[in-house]
């Protein structure tokens, strides 16, 4: 298999050497260390193709059939089909595939159901709310009311009783879940209970699960939420992009959010590319990713908990593991660095009611690329190693280098 086929041309090569030299040390880079990061995967050769298409050169303002263009005939066939296989892989009555970004969909789910201004319940920032959900660095928390709720402090799940009571209290127009760093399902039916009580919206923010989802490995929120944002490029292992999933009856409202409200023209050679990633979502082999993706997290975060690092509500539901890496005597940030010198790629992140930020990384990649059970054992040995002191950094990135040498992320 190719890598991509504008790398392997050798157009980019011959043109621009400065440019080749980047682009290749970047695949060299992924594919030469431990990619942990929990919001990353590796895509298929078919999705860097189809990106990498003169889809890219057409300008299709609108939806399909309702074009501001010409010549969009073709491309209006890529978007109908990468909506129908959205809706037929989620249970979806409609879905929107042209937002650009996880961030743009939920800017045009509020743009669809709120007005400036509006109270929104979300999960508050410290506890894992994404900077959509009230960041006052973002226009969230500029233009709407929000009122966090959080997690318990010592179980570290979503403190539902909390989200009914300040449901009750604020009776925000939009109640949204969904999280950065959450590690368990979520339980969709209680928010939908909960927003019908206070006659508020129902927006799950479903950015991380979502390719879980398609794989059938976590809860579907599509039969809960009256909106469903999500990314495209997380577990679900397509392009970078976002996506909506509603009910018939907020269709119209939804299209008109993201465009001509939030967006200008969409971008076909990305839609594209989330076609042909809901097209292999949609087989049994991404069915079995999904629930690999699951044990391996399982895995790991058990061999993180044996090596005596604190795991965020003792384990995982997903492919996403929280730890506060203190009792090794490291706070996240040097943790961070200290793995990143071995070799290991991941995130730091606040820990719920924690002074000291913690680690969070992801199984999603390290499993597109094949790993399995006994190779998340190796991991958590060999983090704890480093950051234990007893593992040198190079003898870290040699193991490392071992390891992703046999679970190659593009063969060839
Ligand atoms: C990743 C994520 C987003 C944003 O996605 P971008 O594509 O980076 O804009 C939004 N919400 C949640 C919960 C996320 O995890």
């Amino acid at each position: 298999m190719s890598v991509t086929p504008v790398l392997e041309a050798d157009v980019l090569r011959r043109q621009d050497p400065e440019l080749a030299e980047i682009l290749l040390g970047e695949l060299t880079r992924q594919s030469t260390t431990l990619q942990l990061v929990a919001a990353e995967n590796f895509t298929s050769p078919a999705v860097l193709a189809a990106l990498g298409s003169p889809l890219a050169n057409k300008y299709a303002e609108g939806y399909p059939g309702a074009r501001h263009h010409g010549g969009c005939e073709i491309v209006d066939v890529a978007e109908r089909v990468a909506v129908d296989r959205a809706k037929a892989l989620f249970g979806a009555e409609h879905a929107n595939v042209q937002s650009h970004s996880g961030s743009s969909a939920v800017l045009a789910a509020y743009a669809a159901l709120l007005r400036p201004g509006d109270t929104v319940l979300a999960l508050g920032l410290p506890y894992g709310g994404h900077l959509t959900h009230g960041s006052p660095a973002n226009f969230s928390g500029r233009w709407f009311d929000f009122v966090g709720y959080g997690v318990d402090a010592e179980t570290g799940l979503i403190d539902y009783d909390q989200v009914r009571a300040l449901a009750r209290t604020h009776r925000p127009k939009a109640i949204v879940c969904g999280s950065i760093a959450y590690p368990r399902h979520i339980d969709y039916a209680l928010f939908r209970e909960v927003a019908d009580e206070v006659g508020a919206y129902f927006i799950a923010d479903a950015a991380h699960p979502i390719g879980l989802v398609a794989g059938g490995a976590a809860p579907n929120p599509v039969p809960y939420a009256d909106v469903v944002c999500a990314t495209t490029h997380k577990v679900l292992r397509g392009p970078r992009g976002g996506m909506l999933l509603c009910g018939s009856e907020l269709a119209e409202r939804v299209d008109r959010a993201v465009f001509p409200f939030t967006q200008g023209g969409a971008q076909m050679n990305t839609i594209a590319a989330k076609a042909v990633a809901f097209g292999e979502a949609a087989t049994p082999a991404f069915t079995v990713y999904a629930h690999q993706v699951v044990a391996n997290a399982r895995v790991l975060a058990a061999g993180l908990a044996a090596e005596g690092l604190v795991v965020t509500t003792g384990g995982t539901d997903t492919h996403l593991i929280t730890v506060d890496p203190m009792p090794l005597g490291v706070d996240g940030r040097v943790a961070r660095g200290q793995l990143a010198a071995a070799g290991m790629v991941l995130d730091c992140c606040a820990l719920p009611h924690g002074d000291t930020r913690g680690l969070r990384l992801g199984t999603a990649a390290v499993t597109t690329q094949g790993m399995g059970e006994g190779e998340m054992a190796g991991i958590a040995a060999l983090l704890a190693g480093v950051l234990r002191g007893r593992v040198d950094a190079k003898r870290a990135r040699d193991e490392v280098r071992e390891l992703v040498d046999a679970f190659a992320p593009y063969p060839g």
